[in-house]
């Protein structure tokens, strides 16, 4: 036990990097550029991530068209904005504004149409879409929300200076997130370094995940491999992170979930277990069934 009364467990091996990407430039929405960091041919997804995107533009040409009504199914989509604003609105009559530093994390379920458009028409734009896979038996879940601004996501500070934005999760000194969830037990933090400094955090082995560097560079578990800015690490086997930054300090998204093993048909904006259940999704929303 240690002072917040959590049983952080520093037992166990040390998670290396197992895969590097950059990612690949791409364009989505109403030609919305992007880099898909996740979800590309080079690495296809990281149980239970399906999908990795970054956007960071401030030419209005990069993101003005946003991405008009769409469907998902069978998963979650989690928005994350380091700057700029977003407006989102859906078939069910959701909708709201997320801001710099706030966190959308919605589960499609069952299905919903959406639209996701840049509430701005000009200066920067910089975020993340993540989309966390649904185990088979939640996959037509109810639609829900879970939003949540800046200002209630906590920032542990580390004694060396940094401090850790807490989504989703739990760290080992026991700051937890706002974003609850069953289906993956997820682990999201925004981690900022200043130079020099070292942070462990234990994730279960029954989890996958990845870092991506925002910012700086950083060094992973014990061969101190040092992954560049704008560049995600699948992290390999193991119970325990250990992070350092070098002599600029550095910022890391850390990202971690339950591996489903289950079967993953993907069909565009359908990700479910078989080819026949995505048929099926898209012949309802032709339909007008969501
Ligand atoms: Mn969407």
């Amino acid at each position: 036990m240690n002072a917040f009364g959590n049983n952080a467990n520093h037992d166990g091996k040390i998670r290396e990097l197992a895969q590097l990407t950059s990612g690949i430039p791409a364009s989505d929405g109403e030609g919305v550029r992007l880099t898909r960091i996740v979800g590309s041919p080079e690495i296809n997804m990281v149980d239970p991530f399906l999908l990795l995107d970054a956007f960071e533009s401030d030419r209005p040409d990069d993101y003005i068209g946003g991405f008009p009504d769409h469907p998902h199914r069978g998963f979650e989509t989690v928005t994350y904005l380091l700057a700029g604003r977003m407006r989102h609105k859906d078939n069910a009559g959701h909708e709201g504004v997320i801001e710099p530093g706030g966190v959308q994390w919605m589960t499609a379920g069952r299905g919903i149409v959406h639209s996701e458009m840049p509430e701005q028409e000009k200066g920067l734009l910089q975020g993340f879409q993540l989309w966390v896979n649904l185990p088979a038996a939640a996959k037509m879940t109810a639609p829900a929300y879970q939003e949540f601004p800046a200002s209630v996501i906590p920032g542990e500070k580390l004694e060396t200076g940094g401090t850790i934005k807490v989504i989703a999760g739990r760290t080992d000194n026991g700051t937890e997130g706002p974003v609850k969830n069953a289906y993956t037990d997820p682990l999201y933090l925004d981690v900022q370094l200043e130079p020099g400094e070292t942070v462990h955090q234990h994730i279960p082995q029954s989890h996958g995940g990845f870092l991506y560097v925002v910012k700086g560079g950083i060094q992973v578990g014990q061969t101190g491999a040092v992954l560049n800015d704008r560049s995600l690490g699948v992290l390999g086997d193991g119970e325990q992170l250990h992070l350092s930054s070098g002599a600029e300090g550095g910022r890391v998204l850390v990202i971690a979930g339950k591996r489903l093993n289950e079967p993953v048909a993907r069909g565009g904006p359908f990700v479910m277990n078989t080819k026949q259940e995505v048929l099926k999704a898209f012949q309802d929303y032709q339909q007008g069934r969501f």
